[in-house]
């Protein structure tokens, strides 16, 4: 039975499909099992009746469904744009189609052939289906299989003509091309097995031949992107055109197209930061701040209580900070230093000497727990020095030594807020929460950003605006990313440096394993060994999959895993992001006072946690991070005199894989292993994982020192013909839409 004149939209035509079916029940008197009721329109007719456009709802777009537009959505996709915008992070060089009979094990190629033979079977010893087919091209044919896919028997048939994508296998009965990539060859040009194939991070059941298709279905759209790079300098600098670039990242001919259009949209990147750093940086050029003058004999008193000696490294930066904030100008600093190489510690220095002056400072830091635990140490180290702690997060708001409410009115007991903390305090912990709601500080002079690898370019200019009066605060940003001094120059040109580049003395190198699953019961027997000399450890679990954005599934599981069976005599605590923050904060308290032995987390440990008897950090799934990721992970031990462990599980035993998770291994520095990182991108790798804290660079690579220095080139030039970007309203839009985009949360 078929529907003519379809109506335009899809879902239109099923509901019209849905009615007939009723009537004809209705007519009938019952319900017909095997009535099949098809809608069949040509296919392109769809978009053409929709009029895609770039703001075009997915929804509305060729065969995407309510299920599929609710799984893009998670991937941040939401318009045609969105999707145009998704850029792959690597891509599958099958340019090479081969000839069947100059196939060669090991090899991985394309070949297009035809179907001569395709059938299921199942084995019963190793419980699955196996498809089976064989393929033909005029020179020779070849066996081809695919586990557990039965359906696709059912969509390759005999005399289809198909392109394959994958690699052969030399088996015992010759060569096999196993689980390849396939599509039909219809009309045009495959897209997924031909050709330099992207492939994009995905989850959440979304496959990459799904979004090579939807991409390619709104592809044309690209033409009707503005591009808002001023013709002169992408004429200076031979970029592409943006819509030129963003038809070829997702659909390169080759790997220069590739490259080309990377560079062009890394340019993008660096070109906005640029911008708009050299935007404020105009904007605190003007500022003045309130000096912070250098109190010597308490600073030295207080040096002198701290339970251990500051090395040479930290001594160094404690100085050429306070030098700079005795200033009347905005101090602007960065202070790297490897994970527990004791940064903390300095910035409380310079915090001491704001507060000794009568000032405010603020410690801002990206999680709760860290929060929590800053306002431990530092109230706990001050105790002696009348100076009032607070801490301002989501959940929490209170002043060391003070009662979480005060009475008022001699009867009704308030909560403490926002506005009461920071107006008692001299030194303000707290997450964003601080600066969102917009209080009033008493005399804010300090502001430091803890592990937030943003330099606070703009949170400065935010922050500026809470001081109360018309003065900007000093600026000391904190980060383990280890940043080349050239870089940071180039990148944040009005930025100062100082570099913590030794660890305190007590510290013993973290012996790093990667064990292979036989000897798990080993490493178990090991952790036992550890927790019955008083050391703690820590179980790290890898998200599963977007759907479980906050760790729940996996950390459950492998809590369960430990404290029922392995480790049942132990005290097992579990952190996830969907606790709430009391429960998080119990759990880490609890786990400091070595109540709790083993903590299974997911990466909510990553920054900063500071737990210095534990001595053991496991990591499942270690092959799902980054080595920059592994490395802060591992940097959550060793934080004290007892020797300490890092174990690594991997999910995969590719020998990819273990040599990435060697370079743990045979490396113990951040630098190193942020290169190594770059290394391990495979030949076609758009980005690597280390500048995971870098929201803003997607495509720029964090070492692309010439586009770098071109970016701030171009920016410098057209500020200064043009001060506040007035006769270039398109790159305005896009600076403040930007802006908004990488803005705090
Ligand atoms: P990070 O630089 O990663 O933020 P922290 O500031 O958290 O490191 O310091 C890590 C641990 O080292 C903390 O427990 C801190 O008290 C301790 N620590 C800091 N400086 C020294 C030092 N000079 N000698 C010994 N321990 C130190
Ligand atoms: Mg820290």
């Amino acid at each position: 039975m078929f529907l003519h004149h379809c109506p335009p939209a899809l879902r239109e035509a099923g509901r019209q499909a849905g009615q007939l079916y009723a009537h004809v029940v209705q007519w009938i008197g019952r319900k017909i099992p095997d009535l099949e009721i098809r809608v069949r329109f040509p296919a392109r007719a769809h978009n053409d009746y929709c009029m895609l456009t770039l703001d075009t709802d997915t929804l509305k777009i060729n065969r995407i469904g309510e299920k599929t537009a609710k799984r893009l959505k998670l991937l941040g996709i939401e318009t045609a744009q969105d999707l145009l915008f998704y850029f792959p992070f690597r891509y599958e060089d099958f340019t090479q189609a081969v000839k069947i009979a100059d196939l060669k094990g090991g090899q991985t190629a394309n070949i297009v052939g035809q179907i001569e033979l395709i059938q299921n079977k199942r084995s019963h010893r190793r419980r699955m289906y196996v498809t089976e087919a064989l393929v033909s091209d005029e020179s020779e044919s070849v066996k081809v299989i695919w586990f557990n896919q039965p359906f696709i028997a059912k969509n390759l048939k005999v005399g289809d003509r198909v392109s394959l994508a994958g690699k052969a296998e030399e088996d015992l009965g010759g060569l096999v091309l196993k689980s390849p990539t396939y599509e039909k060859i219809t009309r045009g040009t495959p897209i997924h097995t031909h050709g330099f194939v992207p492939d994009y991070h995905l989850t959440a059941n979304i496959t990459n031949k799904q979004i090579r298709f939807l991409i390619k279905s709104v592809i044309a759209l690209a033409k009707g992107i503005k591009d808002w790079v001023p013709d002169e300098t992408r004429r200076q600098l031979k970029l592409l055109p943006l819509a030129e670039a963003i038809a070829k990242i997702h659909f390169p001919r080759n790997k220069k197209d590739a490259n080309e259009a990377k560079r062009r949209l890394a340019f993008n990147e660096l070109f906005l930061i640029q911008l708009q750093s050299q935007l404020i940086k105009d904007d605190i050029k003007s500022s003045r701040s309130q000096p912070v003058s250098f109190k010597e004999e308490e600073t030295k008193k207080f040096v002198d209580s701290l339970p251990f000696k500051l090395t040479d490294a930290q001594r160094k930066a404690a100085w050429e900070i306070l030098k700079d904030i005795e200033k009347d100008k905005p101090m602007s600093r960065l202070l790297e230093g490897d994970v527990g190489s004791g940064k903390t510690v300095v910035a409380l220095v310079a915090m001491l000497n704001a507060a000794l002056n009568g000032g405010q400072s603020a410690l801002m830091v990206p999680t709760e727990i860290l929060a929590q635990q800053h306002f431990d140490s530092i109230s706990g180290l001050l105790r002696d020095w009348n100076i009032k702690v607070g801490l301002v997060t989501r959940s929490q708001k209170k002043v060391y030594g003070m009662q979480n409410a005060v009475l008022k009115d001699n009867k009704k007991v308030k909560k403490l807020n926002t506005e009461y903390v920071i107006q008692n305090s001299d030194i303000i912990i707290g997450t964003h929460s601080l600066i969102q709601e917009d209080m009033k500080f008493r005399n804010l002079n300090l502001v430091i950003i803890d592990e937030q690898h943003r330099f606070g370019v703009e949170q400065r200019a935010k922050l500026a605006t809470l001081t109360g009066e018309n003065l900007s605060p000093h600026l000391l940003s904190m980060t383990a990313t280890p940043i080349p001094r050239s870089l940071a120059l180039a990148l944040y040109g009005d930025l100062d440096l100082s570099v913590i580049n030794e660890m305190p003395a007590n510290r013993k190198k973290i012996i790093t394993r990667v064990v292979p699953e036989e000897k798990r019961d080993k490493a178990y027997e090991f952790i036992r060994k550890e927790i019955k000399n008083g050391r703690q450890v820590f179980v790290i679990c890898p998200l599963i999959d977007i759907s479980d954005k906050l760790g729940v599934k996996s950390v459950k599981q492998e809590f369960e895993k430990l404290d029922k069976y392995i480790f049942p005599d132990l005290a097992t605590g579990m952190l996830h992001g969907k606790l709430k923050p009391a429960e998080k904060e119990k759990i880490m308290r609890e786990f400091l006072e070595n109540k709790i032995k083993i903590l299974v987390s997911t990466s909510v440990v990553e920054v900063g946690v500071d737990v210095p008897n534990a001595s053991v950090m496991m990591i499942e799934g270690a092959d799902r991070f980054g080595l920059a990721s592994l490395h802060q992970f591992r940097g959550r031990v060793g934080r004290s005199e007892h020797q300490s462990y890092c174990f690594l599980f991997a999910e995969s035993d590719a020998p990819d894989t273990l040599r990435r998770l060697d370079a743990m291994t045979s490396y113990s520095d951040g630098l190193s292993l942020a290169k190594m990182d770059l290394k391990f991108r495979g030949p076609g790798e758009v980005y690597g994982t280390m500048q995971k804290g870098f929201p803003e660079l997607q495509m720029a690579s964090l070492f692309d020192y010439e586009l770098m220095k071109a970016a701030k080139e171009q920016a410098e030039k057209i500020l200064k013909i043009d001060k506040n970007l007035s006769s270039h309203p398109e790159l305005k839009e896009k600076v403040g839409e930007w802006e908004k985009k990488t803005h705090l949360e």
